[in-house]
């Protein structure tokens, strides 16, 4: 059988790797928009449930010059992660070394790699199977194609390109990210990807330039990270902030978000990102961590940013299903989700690996094949990008006393909606021990992530009395949209769910899951938030606080 992979990202170069690996393709072609290998952004996370696929097929994380310049095909001169530090805003640090072994139980290791880095390492490793290697299933790699059209008969599947290239194949994965043509083309009534109201600063400082950081008084820092391979995290109210060191630890990848919800330039659409000038990342981190004990060592870390850029995150509600006959959606494309957890590439590693266990499995019966790819990964892939969204906890209000009973009450390891260092407690090993190749013999029963988590929900709540207002709301009202966003903040707070408007103002503080939905919802549509969380009782009780059916001008 013939592969096509449409995109040549982490996720579809992994894919080219697993497919081969699995000894059911005879060849595996793999088209990419881009004239060069190419990736925008700075440092990203490979954790151990991603760097035990890389081994398996080959790909040297840790290899590589880590003096070497940008852009060469090399190992991938990872950064192995030994601990975390959590600067609080009390002033409190929380440490914690990372243990390998019993993370991972097979000492994969939690790396840290600039996204070139990585990117040039899966090349390196693809070209070992290359047209010319001679080797069995080779691997071409053609640039410069972009996907325009799709085409399906009982047995293939034809893509065209802007070109006027066409591959076809008995199988076409569609690797082609968050803004994935394959997406469009094959699912074509799908949601639009999401502005979060999240923006980040993201960029690199060369060692020399940590090691000599000041603060504006000339002081050293309080807790420069040179001396540790530490991923630091910095918390204040709306903002948050991560270091850590990428390619061997020569440079310090920066990391900082910021609840902005009035960033008109991301919610138009005009680009997911843009360079900034040092004055500007300065002024914004220092009013972002004003009062926080962290602020002077961010700033200083900001100003020392190479050519630091702003971006502005988006998301994608779940799918229902990534599988359409002989097509399928893998990585971003099937499962973008915000980068809380640091799993967008393992998430895509995961699938890739799960996807050839598939196809070894079931051989060229390529329907049961691709059934059984999304029953084993949807579950798991939406369980992260919905627990990430929701998991953003500098957007969220502390959890009151109320709230913290109610949570002891939970399984938090079920729910996506509690903070992630919460969820699992100390035991991350659900992340990272997990080990996405062991796809199991049998098809597995459909186990879709947010309609289960609804259903968990049910039982869960059972018994737990809700926080219930002195006198009801009677919903008896007509709202236009217009006036549910003049109550758009966290003391007058309409949301619109399904076509009708509730005032949740009073209820946000008691809501199990936090306050957060009124700072990120307040005077908006909250539908599809609401109907990937909630039970039938939690649709009931919302009674209480309706204003009135939706009216649209
Ligand atoms: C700037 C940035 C920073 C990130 N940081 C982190 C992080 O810290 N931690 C983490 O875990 N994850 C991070 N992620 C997410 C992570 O990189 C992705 O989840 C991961 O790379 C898997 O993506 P993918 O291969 O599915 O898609 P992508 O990496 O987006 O690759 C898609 C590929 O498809 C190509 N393509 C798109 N459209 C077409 C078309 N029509 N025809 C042909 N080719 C096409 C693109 O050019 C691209 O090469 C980050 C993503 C970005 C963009």
């Amino acid at each position: 059988m013939r592969a096509v992979i449409v995109g040549a990202g982490m996720g579809g170069l992994m894919t080219a790797l697993a497919l081969r690996q699995s000894g059911v393709f005879a060849s595996v072609d793999v088209y990419e928009q881009t004239k060069v290998p190419s990736t925008a952004g700075a440092g990203l996370n490979i954790p151990p449930n991603g760097a035990r696929i890389c081994r398996w097929l080959g790909v040297d994380l840790d290899g590589g010059d880590s003096k070497g310049p940008d852009g060469v095909i090399d190992g991938g001169r990872a950064a192995i992660l030994e601990s975390t530090r959590q600067f609080n805003a009390d002033g409190s640090v929380t440490k914690r070394p990372f243990d390998h072994v019993t993370a991972a139980g097979d000492g994969a290791g939690f790396h840290h790699m600039h996204r070139l880095d990585l990117l040039m390492c899966l090349y390196k490793r693809v070209s070992d199977f290359g047209i010319d290697s001679g080797a069995p299933c080779p691997i071409a790699v053609h640039m410069d194609c972009r996907l325009t059209q799709l085409r399906q008969t009982a047995g293939e599947v034809i893509a065209t390109f802007s070109n006027g290239r066409t591959a076809t194949g008995e199988l076409l994965v569609g690797a082609d990210g968050i803004n994935s043509a394959t997406l469009q083309l094959a699912w074509p009534n799908s949601r639009p990807k999401r502005w979060t109201e999240v923006t980040c600063f993201r960029g690199l400082i060369p060692r020399t330039g940590v090691a000599s950081l000041r603060k504006a008084n000339g002081n050293p820092l309080d807790h420069n990270p040179i001396n540790s391979f530490s991923m630091d995290r910095h918390r204040a109210d709306r903002s948050g902030a991560t270091t850590y060191w990428v390619r061997g630890g020569e440079l310090l990848n920066v990391w900082i978000a910021h609840y902005e919800p009035e960033s008109a330039a991301f919610e138009q659409e005009e680009g997911d990102w843009f360079p900034v000038s040092q004055q500007e990342i300065v002024r914004e981190v220092g009013e972002a961590f004003a009062g926080h004990p962290s602020r002077d060592d961010l700033i200083a870390l900001s100003g020392a940013i190479v050519r630091p850029t702003k971006w502005g995150l988006y998301d994608r509600d779940a799918l229902e299903t990534w599988v359409q006959g002989r097509i399928c959606l893998l990585g971003d494309a099937a499962h973008p989700m915000l980068p809380t957890f640091g799993q967008g590439a393992a998430q895509s590693f995961e699938d890739a690996a799960a996807l050839a266990s598939a196809f070894a499995l079931h051989q060229r019966d390529v329907p049961t094949a691709l059934l059984h790819y999304e029953r084993v990964r949807h579950y798991r892939a939406t369980r992260f990008q919905l627990g990430s969204k929701f998991a953003f906890d500098h957007l969220r209000a502390k959890d009151t006393a109320e709230q913290k009973a109610l949570l002891e009450r939970l399984d938090e390891r079920v729910s996506p909606a509690f903070a992630h260092d919460k969820r699992g407690g100390e035991d991350d090993s659900w992340i990272y021990a997990y080990d996405a190749r062991k796809i199991g013999s049998e098809l597995p029963a459909k186990r879709l992530g947010p309609w289960d988590f609804r259903r968990t929900a049910k039982v869960r709540y059972g018994g737990i009395k809700l926080w219930m207002p002195a006198n009801p709301a009677k919903g008896t009202r007509r709202v236009t949209r217009e006036e549910v966003a003049l109550h758009n903040t966290q003391n007058d707070c309409w949301i619109i769910i399904s076509g009708k408007v509730y005032d949740i103002t009073e209820w946000a503080p008691h809501h199990p899951g936090g306050a957060g939905i009124a700072r990120m919802y307040a005077g908006k549509e909250a539908t599809a938030e609401f109907g990937d969380y909630h039970s039938t009782e939690a649709v009931a009780h919302m009674a209480n606080f309706c204003v009135g059916a939706l009216v649209e001008n």
